[in-house]
């Protein structure tokens, strides 16, 4: 509401250029954050900083790790470039050995993109597993931690990335990472359109060498401020969420249907039927299969009627 608001008011100034340094919500996000200025920078999402960082970063030739059943930008992005990928399997029970990452990497490889939490799976990895990752990472890869499910996961052990992009210790020395978020997921501003990634000063201003001077437009960084400022509706956007997905795991049991629990705000299961896709959309009902992962599908943690009234049609179909 505070949102709203605050965008209702400044339409009036919708005849100008934005501020193409953020100036207000640069230095709002570095309080909350408690980085630097120059360690940040934005993005219309946080899908064009990844961009972004591919446009920097990758020239034909290079190599690009990530997991297998990976967000599908980081492909797009890298593609684009003339990179190569190469994915990384992961388990059975679709959970991610960073171990693999590290066997992986080859004189080409330049950038390994990781979403923690994952989309679509929802799996993640906890914070004694990255440490370990970090502390034997080579420092001349770039690491992009994709923390676009941040705010949820964050009850659950994962690692605030935030903190690799100092050294870890001492002894470790530093090594190259980006940080991506965005107010898209959480926060509740999916169509305003703006992200932001954190990273060592020397990294932002490479960054912002290949970013549009307009990238972010005023409406959305207004919005994006007075969100930061509401983290109460944060909490309760994210508690919500552990309610909703507590329902549809139990469910889901319930109902004999395979789920990966997951750290974000949506679950992935395995489809009980061929066409399910189909059938709940004549009920209303929208879900994505899971981009990849053949025969499961990815349903958001919606309302709590949102939720029953999923449950209800998937008891009905099957
Ligand atoms: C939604 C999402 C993003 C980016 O969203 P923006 O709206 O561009 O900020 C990035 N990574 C993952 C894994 C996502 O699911």
């Amino acid at each position: 509401m505070f949102v709203k608001k605050a965008i209702e008011r400044e339409t009036l100034s919708i005849n100008r250029y934005p501020d193409g340094g953020a100036y207000y919500l640069r230095k709002e996000l570095s309080k909350f954050l408690a980085v630097d200025e120059d360690e940040i920078i934005f993005g219309n999402g946080s899908n064009e900083v990844l961009d972004m960082i591919a446009r920097a970063f990758l020239k034909e030739g290079d190599e690009v790790l990530i997991f297998q059943y990976s967000f599908i930008v980081y492909k797009i992005v890298s593609l684009i470039q003339g990179a190569t990928i190469k994915e990384v399997p992961v388990e059975k029970d679709f959970s991610r050995n960073l171990n693999k990452l590290l066997e992986n990497i080859s004189s080409k490889t330049k950038i390994i993109f990781i979403d923690n939490p994952c989309n679509p799976t929802g799996v993640a990895n906890l914070k004694d597993e990255f440490d370990n990752f970090i502390i034997n990472l080579p420092e001349d890869i770039l690491l992009v931690i994709d923390e676009a499910y941040f705010e949820y996961a964050k009850l659950h052990g994962v690692p605030n990335g935030i903190n690799y992009v100092k050294p870890i210790n001492p002894k470790v020395p530093k090594k190259n990472v980006i940080i991506t978020r965005t107010f898209s997921k959480a926060y509740g501003l999916s169509g305003l359109r703006i992200g932001y990634g954190i990273a060592d000063k020397e990294i932002i201003k490479i960054l912002e060498k290949v970013r549009q001077p307009f990238n972010t437009n005023h409406l959305a960084q207004i919005g994006a401020i007075q969100a930061l400022k509401d983290q109460k509706f944060v909490e309760y956007s994210v508690s919500q969420n552990e309610i909703g997905k507590e329902y549809l795991y139990e469910e889901l049991e319930k109902l004999n249907i395979h789920f990966i629990p997951s750290f974000a705000n949506f679950v992935m299961f395995k489809s009980p039927v061929n066409n399910l896709y189909a059938e709940l959309l004549k009920k209303g009902i929208a879900i994505r299969p899971a981009f990849g992962v053949d025969g499961y599908y990815r349903v958001s943690v919606g309302t709590m009627e949102e939720n029953k009234k999923f449950i209800n049609a998937l008891r009905k179909i099957i």
